[in-house]
């Protein structure tokens, strides 16, 4: 189930709000320490009003939560303790259907006169710990302090660091399942466990609308419903992802994700910023996780976990989609080359063409295999010349390529680039967003004859590829280039769901 928690500053605009949402979500939190104004009168005020707007417009109301967190606990209430309590116990009195109460409330006298209150009137305790800093230690005993009353519904809400946090974070949820429990990881390093509620068998997931977010990875219903499907997820929901650090610009959620749901599959892909690849990998054998794109910088670190290798990673010595092989371990494959090449040769022929790479990292390493391998005469140019020189003769002393030589990018070499100018495949990450208003060749004027490929896919259109269109030159865009490697990629992992 999505909560929307409410972040608007009166009752007004956060009954507005989940109007709004209420046919995505199946419950709202009141976060009262986020209002302003007369709160022991808003208190009263919300559920009525909620109710009201909620019948009228969604034809019912949703189940309510009352939460008033304290700041240590990664909220903004500045009253005292005495007053939060009193609020809480007006909260109860007017009917909210759940009330969050603090792990530490438990045993004190004012905390029993409240969980006492709230048996009385029907409203559920949600008995919350949170950690705004990390994942304490004695994660196991923590959980069984929070499930010890089992008309109460235990809340585990801590911040993982790592993929090692991750791992210990969702090593309990299956005692929190048990417990009908809610299991929350904060923060980016957590996201996973607010898309994957439904199958790690998390009671209900949190969820912001609007600017401000309740907490931090809240994402708003629409991305955890639309993106992420929340309301197909179950238990046997097979899972795929992408691992990069940082992640949460990635495009491929929003490929893949796309892709299931066309082919009706019930499988879902997740973004994981790891810091630790061998803990990623430890994480996918226990999720379990099925397949994976990765990203800067995990693409090389990644092969010394696979079984099987594809030709393409041997020669690029990058890897950037991990499945799992036949014979259950990993199995990697470079789809940049087939996604690099398949818009170019669309466009026109490669065989024998005067090819100028600019750039001699990861990707360019891709792109210059693909163009050797098609009999293409590549000259890299790259701002380190003594890296371009290398990524030419490596390629060459691996595969026996001898169409590839190198150069220094600079002005003083635009007549060697002239000469490699059938086509100009632009490689650095110069240009892309947010500094688009760079061009790494400002210095080289386009004929119109070349073909001119960017493959940086943010902007779509980089001011290269502007110039370039300007002067009358075929274009591809980077975003071609990411089309054509996910696709393989979509083709690897459906493939997988399909097959069991
Ligand atoms: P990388 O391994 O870090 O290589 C970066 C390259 O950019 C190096 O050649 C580097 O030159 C050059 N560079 C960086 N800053 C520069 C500057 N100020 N002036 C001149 N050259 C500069 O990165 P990568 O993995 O190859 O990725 C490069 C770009 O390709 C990124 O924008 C990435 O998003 C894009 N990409 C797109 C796709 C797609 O599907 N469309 C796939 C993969 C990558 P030095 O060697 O001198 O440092």
């Amino acid at each position: 189930m999505i909560c929307l928690s409410l972040t608007a500053p009166t009752v007004a605009e956060a009954v507005e709000v989940a109007a709004a949402n209420a046919e995505l979500i199946g419950a709202v939190e009141l976060r009262l320490d986020l209002l302003d104004g007369d709160l022991s009168a808003a208190v009263r005020e919300f559920p009525r009003r909620c109710d009201r707007e909620l019948s009228r417009r969604h034809g019912s109301a949703l189940p309510r939560i009352l939460t008033v967190r304290r700041a240590t606990d990664g909220g903004e209430f500045s009253g005292s303790e005495a007053e939060r309590l009193e609020l809480l116990r007006t909260g109860i009195e007017a009917g909210y259907d759940y009330v969050d109460l603090e792990e530490d409330l438990h045993g004190s006298r004012e905390g029993e006169a409240l969980a006492k209150a709230a048996g009385a009137t029907g409203t559920r305790v949600i008995r919350s710990y949170h950690d705004t800093e990390g994942v304490p230690a004695a994660l196991p005993e923590l959980v069984r302090r929070l499930s010890q009353r089992e008309e109460e519904i235990p809340k585990l809400a801590v911040t993982p660091r790592g993929i090692s946090d991750l791992r210990r974070l969702l090593s309990v949820a299956p005692k929190m399942r048990k417990s009908n429990g809610i299991l929350v990881g904060m923060g980016t390093v957590g996201i996973p466990t607010r898309l994957l509620a439904p199958r790690i068998g998390s009671f209900l997931t949190f969820c912001s609308a609007g600017n401000k977010q309740a907490a931090p990875g809240h994402l708003d219903p629409e991305t955890l419903v639309g993106l992420y499907r929340h309301d197909m997820l179950g238990a046997t929901t097979r899972l795929f992802g992408v691992i990069g650090n940082p992640v949460m610009h990635s495009k491929s959620p929003h490929f893949h994700n796309r892709v299931f749901a066309e082919r009706g599959l019930d499988a879902l892909y997740v973004p994981f910023h790891v810091d630790d690849v061998d803990e990623f990998f430890k994480l996918a054998e226990e999720l379990p996780i099925e397949g994976v794109s990765v990203t800067i910088p995990h693409k090389a670190a990644v092969i010394s976990h696979l079984r099987e290798v594809d030709e393409s990673v041997t020669a690029t010595g990058a890897c950037n989609t991990v499945v799992r092989g036949a014979a259950g371990g990993w199995r990697g494959v470079n789809t940049d080359v087939s996604g690099f090449l398949t818009p170019l040769q669309a466009a026109r022929s490669v065989k024998d063409a005067a090819v100028s790479v600019v750039g001699a990292g990861g990707a360019a390493r891709a792109v210059v295999y693909a163009l050797a391998g098609e009999a293409a005469r590549i000259c890299v140019l790259n701002r380190t010349a003594e890296r371009a020189r290398r990524l030419a003769e490596e390629l060459s002393a691996s595969h026996g390529f001898h169409n590839i030589s190198s150069a220094a990018l600079e002005p003083e070499n635009e007549e060697l680039l002239r000469r490699h100018s059938d086509i100009i495949v632009q490689t650095t990450s110069v240009g892309m967003a947010p500094h688009a208003d760079e061009d790494p060749l400002h210095w080289y004027e386009f004929s119109g004859n070349e073909l001119v490929y960017d493959i940086i896919y943010t902007p779509e259109i980089t001011r290269l590829l502007a110039r370039a269109r300007k002067a009358g030159c075929k274009t591809v865009s980077g975003s071609e280039m990411f089309r054509g490697q996910a696709d393989e990629q979509a083709r690897l992992f459906c493939e997988l769901v399909s097959s069991a």
